[in-house]
């Protein structure tokens, strides 16, 4: 979708950081992070909400989400997907967030 921002990553018209890429998904760290290895991991398939995605884009992405997770060597994380504005949803691309929680004593979160 041409005015999407995720999709805009996907084609790789606005750089990003990215950690993991296949045919179907595509991980990459946030531009805002809440954590050290805040990342987001999502479809290529373009759909707003995660009833637009088909099924088996949806079971990639949770397999890449929880590889993520380890390859960034997270032992605590929250995995986080918002859906619509009031559920603070602001990327109309469905988009899954692995936020580490770091120890204290890393810091930031
Ligand atoms: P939402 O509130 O929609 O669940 O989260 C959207 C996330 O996308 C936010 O954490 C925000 O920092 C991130 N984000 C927005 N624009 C960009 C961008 O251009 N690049 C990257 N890497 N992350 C972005
Ligand atoms: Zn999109």
């Amino acid at each position: 979708m041409a005015a999407c921002i995720f999709c805009k990553i996907i084609k790789g018209d606005i750089p990003s950081m990215k950690l993991f890429e296949s045919d179907k998904t595509l991980a990459f760290l946030d531009i805002m992070p809440l954590s050290k290895g805040h990342s987001l991991i999502i479809p290529k398939h373009h759909g707003a909400k995660l009833t637009d995605i088909p099924d088996d884009q949806l079971a990639e992405v949770l397999a890449v989400t929880k590889k993520i997770a380890a390859a960034v060597g997270a032992e605590n994380y929250n995995i986080l997907q918002n859906n619509g504005r009031l559920a603070h949803q602001e990327v109309d691309h469905v988009h899954f967030h692995m936020i580490p929680k770091p120890n204290e004593s890393e810091g930031l979160g």
